[in-house]
């Protein structure tokens, strides 16, 4: 049993992250802000796969105008991701944000600040402090390197410009590209402070490699219960950062959504083609919102021991399948038959679900 950290609850709209709350999945969209149509699709495209917060980058005053329009279309909280420019944080509360993502301590003079936090503050919005290995303020990096412990340092010197303001609805992320820096940040942080973490791992890859770096990073610290929020950061669609969250929640029993699929890894000994059915399968319940434990097996080795585990299982057997539901044997099945009525298995068990 994961023991969480002790954390400071927090809202972003109407996602909690900290204290009790579930760990929840956000991802951030690709699409030209300014182009309200395109970024309201691939909200509701993310939506569909679980994503519980979205970030949209806000980069000009365009972008910024944006934002009412975007929030009235759709339904999940929305964080601006804002660089610098303190005019396009008011403007992005204006238009509705539920989470800022910005730097205090880049945004200018104390007065610039103090707007940005006032109109925070008068809305119940959280602000996200995200700092990057990749990008620390010039003075701190030439004194310390781009280093766990620089990134620490900045974290606290941009939360002390929060608290100067008596505002503590923060959270905050401390990202590199390598892991094991990663790790250690954060780790370090926790001892400092009880705001609640957005974890990540920076720049990641690609959907394979991104994958194995951000489970191995995130698992790390989700296991030493480091983790209020995540985001997996892919060259990919971002519906994968999604999948891939929750996957990583899922395998450490942090989470439950939707399919968490056994499938063997096949061998000679195989009596059905186990990689292309248990991709369609995936493919086929990707949607699914209830959990549900489904389990592919090429033969009857270790098939019947996985069935027993499992909501719904198929087992290989000789010219023909064999379904499995909650261990018991259903029907034996045509090998033509046996995605069809593994789906009609399914459906059933989801709706009674439901
Ligand atoms: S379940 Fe059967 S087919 Fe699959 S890997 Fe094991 S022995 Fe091979």
């Amino acid at each position: 049993m994961i023991q969480r950290r002790k954390t400071r609850r927090i809202e972003v709209g109407d996602i909690a992250i900290g204290g009790d709350s579930l760990i929840s999945v956000q991802s951030m969209t690709n699409t030209d802000t300014r182009d309200v149509e395109s970024t309201v699709t691939q909200i509701h495209r993310l939506e569909s796969a679980g994503c519980e917060i979205v970030r949209i980058a806000v980069p000009d005053t365009e972008a910024a105008d944006k934002v009412a329009a975007i929030k009235k279309r759709t339904t999940i909280p929305i964080i601006a991701d804002i660089h610098f420019d303190y005019r396009l944080a008011l403007k992005s509360l204006d238009g509705g944000v539920d989470c800022l993502r910005i730097n205090p301590g880049n945004i200018g003079s104390r007065e610039k600040v103090a707007k940005v936090v006032a109109a925070a503050k008068d809305r119940g919005v959280p602000i996200r402090i995200g700092v990057n290995a990749g990008s620390l303020e010039k003075g701190l990096e030439e004194k310390m390197g781009s280093t766990p412990a620089a990134m620490v340092e900045s974290a606290k010197r941009h939360i002390g410009i929060l608290e100067d303001l008596q505002f503590f609805d923060i959270k905050i992320s401390l990202k590199a590209s390598e892991v094991l820096e990663t790790l250690e940040a954060y780790r370090m942080l926790a001892k400092e402070v009880d705001y609640p973490f957005h974890i990540g791992i920076s720049e990641a890859g690609t959907l394979a490699s991104g994958t194995i770096k951000s489970s191995v990073g995130l698992g790390i610290l989700l296991s030493e219960g480091l983790g209020d929020t995540l985001r997996v950061s892919l060259s990919a669609d971002p519906v994968e950062e999604v999948r891939v969250g929750f996957g990583i929640l899922k395998s450490l029993g942090l989470r439950e959504r939707g399919i968490n699929l056994t499938s063997c890894p096949t061998c000679s000994r195989q009596e059905i083609n186990v990689i292309s059915l248990a991709r369609e399968v995936e493919e086929a319940l990707a949607t699914v919102k209830v959990p549900l434990h489904v389990a592919v097996m090429g033969c009857v080795v270790n098939g019947p021991g996985e069935a027993k585990k499992a909501d719904i299982a198929v087992c290989g057997g000789k010219g023909i399948g064999v379904l499995y539901r909650n261990g018991e044997i259903l029907r034996k099945v045509k090998r033509e038959d046996l995605i069809s009525e593994l789906l009609k298995e399914i459906g059933l068990m989801v709706g009674e679900k439901g």
